[in-house]
């Protein structure tokens, strides 16, 4: 494969790993982050800095984002130095962030105006499948820009779908999302109930994780409660945005509401850490 110069806004807990990689597969990366301190490791590395949005532009083919919400994929496109401010074309820009599907849409027919393509690639799993290009990856777009982007997906996930048009990957990582916090808060609630009736944790967990009920999140969140850590892999403020976007789609389904009543309790006194603290919200 050419070697396609890539540009990376946002090299938080996801971005960093993930321009990392690009980096480490031999493409020349330019990456760019709100806060300074969070460029180090991949300048270290040996990428190169933009000190604004659209200098990340204007110096790639393909412009990775990866912030935290709406509200920063607008300061990004729109801000001072922004990317809209580049008036740069033949650009392709990948949003990997989980935002909403309507903010996708209206960026795409900006992007299309300025004569660059956009594409919504928000991502299933977080920082270790991010370091290992074992992500799964929902895109929405058109079928010419992620036939383009394909080949620079497929170093970052381990599976790349085309879902639909924009804001259709959006949509399904709403989807998946909802199902994440129905996990997060059930582990939660057996595995207090196992307690409170003098199971022990460890002993609880070997059996879910050996049965039909095993799987790689209850496992390693599983491995988080018993060790009592609650560093940030996907943080609780993080999961109550999806489920406000899901609920602003029109999902009220009796499970949604529970959970988005839960998980905001939660964000009030925990919203830095991991979303399965969650436990230590429903313990007390
Ligand atoms: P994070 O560690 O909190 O990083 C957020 C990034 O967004 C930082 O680079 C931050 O810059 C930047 N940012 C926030 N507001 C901004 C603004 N107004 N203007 C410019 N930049 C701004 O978050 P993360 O865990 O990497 O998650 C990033 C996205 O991926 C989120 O949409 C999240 O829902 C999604 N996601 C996360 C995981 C996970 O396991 N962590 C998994 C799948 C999807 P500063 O450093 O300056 O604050």
């Amino acid at each position: 494969m050419s070697k396609t110069n890539i540009g990376w806004i946002g090299l938080g807990t996801m971005g960093a790993p993930l321009a990392q990689r690009l980096l480490d597969a031999g493409h020349p990366v330019t990456g760019y982050n709100r806060s300074k301190e969070k460029e180090a490791a991949l300048k270290a590395a040996g990428a190169s800095i933009a000190s604004t949005p659209a200098e990340a532009l204007t110096n790639t083919d393909i412009l990775f984002l990866m912030v935290s919400d709406d509200r920063a994929i607008w300061d990004v496109f729109s801000g001072d130095d922004g990317l809209l401010s580049a008036k740069a074309s033949g650009k392709l820009i990948i949003n990997m962030s989980t935002v909403s599907p309507a903010i996708s849409r209206d960026f795409a027919t900006v992007c299309r105006e300025q004569g660059n393509e956009y594409l919504d690639a928000p991502v299933s799993g977080s920082v270790k499948q991010a370091q290992e290009g074992q992500l799964v990856i929902m895109v929405g777009g058109t079928a010419a820009a992620y036939a383009k982007a394909t080949p620079v997906l497929e170093l970052l996930g381990k599976l790349v779908l085309h879902i639909g048009d924009s804001g259709a990957g959006n949509t399904a990582k709403l989807a998946i999302n909802l199902l994440l916090s129905f996990h997060a808060q059930g582990l939660a609630e057996a595995v207090i109930f196992a307690q409170h009736h003098g199971i022990k944790t460890e002993d609880f967990l070997t059996i879910m994780n050996n049965g039909a009920l095993g799987n790689v999140f209850g496992k390693i969140k599983g491995d988080a409660i018993l060790n009592d850590n609650y560093k940030p892999a996907f943080a609780l403020k993080h999961i109550v945005k999806d489920l406000r976007l899901a609920k602003a789609e029109g999902w009220n389904t009796p499970l949604a509401e529970v959970a988005f009543q839960s998980f905001q309790e939660a964000q009030a006194r925990f919203g830095e850490e991991d979303i399965i603290a969650i436990k230590k919200q429903l313990d007390g």
